[in-house]
């Protein structure tokens, strides 16, 4: 059966238990984890907190090791970045084309 993005997504976010980061990020089925600190910022930071952290954990998980991830419609084979563009947090192409689609607004667009 094909998994859908969502599913490959299906992040578990646990608190900190007293340590400097608030919040740990998990993939199903991977055994690494990445933490997100400073939940407390604005809304906008706290968007490419989650974003960033993220995309590291599924360009290195196992199963998706090496991957562009979410991958720039302008350029195969490499990744789109969070960044704050405006008052906005979007996943942007840094290779200098024109992508930036509002985070959490993929929507199957790329892949
Ligand atoms: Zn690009």
């Amino acid at each position: 059966m094909e998994r859908t993005n969502h599913e490959l997504l299906d992040l578990v976010t646990r608190r900190g238990g007293g340590s400097s980061t608030d919040a740990w990020l998990y993939l199903p089925g991977e055994p690494g984890s990445t933490g997100v600190d400073d939940l407390g910022g604005l809304f906008v930071d706290l968007v490419i907190s989650v974003a960033e952290a993220t995309q590291e954990l599924v360009m290195e998980s196992r199963r998706f090791f090496g991957a562009a991830f979410p991958e720039c419609p302008e350029h195969p084979n490499t990744p789109l970045w969070p960044k704050i563009r405006g008052a906005d947090a979007v996943w942007a192409c840094i290779d200098g084309g024109s992508t930036a689609i509002p985070i959490g607004k993929l929507d199957g667009r790329v892949k």
